[in-house]
């Protein structure tokens, strides 16, 4: 059997968590702190509400 690993493609996240396949909706992550909440795209990155606010108030 080929190792999956992980796809990343039309809004599915595929991925094999030891003996599971697991196949759930694709929500876009803040880089900083993993959040899924909030997240907008910043200068192409992916990054959430009170991230964005910790730098844009710097
Ligand atoms: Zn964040």
């Amino acid at each position: 059997m080929k190792t999956i690993g992980i796809v990343k493609k039309d809004g599915l996240e595929i991925f094999v968590d030891k003996e599971y396949i697991v196949l759930r909706k694709y929500k876009p992550a803040c880089i900083f702190c993993n959040s899924v909440s909030d997240v907008t795209e910043y200068k192409g990155k992916k990054i959430c509400a009170s991230c964005f606010d910790d730098i844009s108030s710097r």
